[in-house]
């Protein structure tokens, strides 16, 4: 399949990138890089031993998204294209509405013209809101706290109504917490500034990079008191979307909901303790006040992904710190500046 890789450049996409051709799909990035740098082309290529197509590209701007969709006629999609970080959106809702949601139409317009009839989009365990555990993919109320959720929770419903309406096949990913790099070393998370992200953070100290982690709040009624979260590799993460795209087509209903996580939870402490054993050094660590709006425990229940496309998480927490800790402490300060070496693809725009 020809996969357009909307947000290809990020986190998620870049290792998403290097499954698609793995399986022996052939990816095409649109990225406007405005939360990633462009010499992770470079590394990609590396990576995966092969040139890659990719366009420097606002996905907000239909006239543009839809000249690359008439070039490059995908198979498929995969909308990876928005801002995610939950606290800036409370600041600056209108841009993450704006971004999120005109990604999302731009994209949505692009495929109905092209002929394109497959997409996967990046959900989150935040459309859950305070739902009572266990997170099934049936629950009936999605909410969010924050602007952020709250462009997941719209984009799934918009998304929805498209698929149905135009017979599309959709799928939508509902990831808990995505964390780990590449086996390389040579692709990873890169958050600019301060991370607001435990992994991050956790990587960002033992990089020498933040003087202390911040442990928000050790009185949850949990089994040590820190808050307990699902965090999953995302490589295998990046695997589950290669799987939805192959066997979306498969399923009587147009559109399709996964949660994807481990289905097992681990606190704080017990992340910070991994690390430090896959590093090998103590952290300079300090119980602070609980962050707002957290909750004390969540995980996923991952069942549906399993039983429906065969797909389960592979590796463990002690591997998700040790490659997180290749990639930070061989990148200490993520990718370097500057263009990439290969050249971007370009169009015209009417
Ligand atoms: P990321 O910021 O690393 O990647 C997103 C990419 O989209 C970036 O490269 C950015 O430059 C690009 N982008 C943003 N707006 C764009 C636009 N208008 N046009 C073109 N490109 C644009 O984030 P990520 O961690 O890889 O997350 C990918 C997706 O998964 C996001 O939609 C995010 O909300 C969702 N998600 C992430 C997590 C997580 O913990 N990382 C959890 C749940 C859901
Ligand atoms: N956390 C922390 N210190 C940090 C960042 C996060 O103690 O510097 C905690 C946070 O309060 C939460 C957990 O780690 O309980 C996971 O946080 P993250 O933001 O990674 O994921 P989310 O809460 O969005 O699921």
């Amino acid at each position: 399949m020809k996969v357009l890789v909307a947000g290809g450049a990020g986190y998620i996409g870049s290792h998403t990138v290097v499954e698609l051709v793995k399986a022996g799909h052939e990816p095409v990035i649109v990225d406007n890089f405005s939360n990633s740098k462009e010499t992770v082309i470079d590394r990609l290529e590396e990576i995966t031993g092969t040139h890659l197509t990719w366009y420097r590209a606002d996905l907000a701007d239909q006239s543009l998204t839809r000249a690359i969709f008439e070039k490059e006629t995908p198979d498929a999609v995969i909308h990876f294209a928005g801002y995610k970080a939950v606290g800036e959106s409370v600041e600056q809702p209108l841009d993450y509405y704006e971004n999120n949601l005109n990604t999302t139409f731009s994209i949505a317009r692009a495929m109905i013209a092209s002929g394109c009839d497959t997409i996967v989009f990046s959900s989150s365990a935040t459309v859950y809101g305070d739902a009572e555990l266990p997170l099934t993919e049936s629950e009936p109320h999605l909410d969010s706290l924050s602007p952020y959720g709250y462009t997941k929770v719209a984009g799934e419903r918009i998304l929805t109504d498209i698929a149905q309406a135009h017979d599309l096949k959709l799928g939508l990913l509902r990831y808990f917490n995505p964390v780990g790099a590449d086996a390389s070393g040579r692709i990873g998370e890169n958050p600019l500034g301060r991370p607001n992200n435990l992994m991050p953070a956790v990587a960002k100290v033992a990089a020498g990079r933040q003087d202390k982690l911040l442990i928000f709040g050790d009185d949850y009624p949990t089994r040590d008191g820190s808050a307990i979260r699902d965090y999953l590799h995302v490589t295998d993460l990046a695997k589950a979307h290669v799987v939805a795209l192959e066997k979306l087509g498969g399923f009587d209903s147009s559109v399709k909901i996964w949660n994807l996580g481990t289905g097992k939870g681990t606190s704080v402490f017990e992340l910070v303790a991994a690390f430090e054993q896959a590093c090998g050094f103590e952290l300079a660590k300090e119980v602070a006040p609980r962050r707002a709006g957290d909750r004390a425990e969540i995980y996923a229940t991952p069942t549906l992904a399993l039983e429906e496309l065969g797909w389960q998480t592979e590796l463990t927490i002690e591997d998700m710190c040790t490659d997180t800790w290749r990639w930070q402490s061989n990148n200490p300060d993520g990718y370097p500046d500057g263009e990439a070496q290969s050249t971007p693809s370009s169009v015209n725009a009417s």
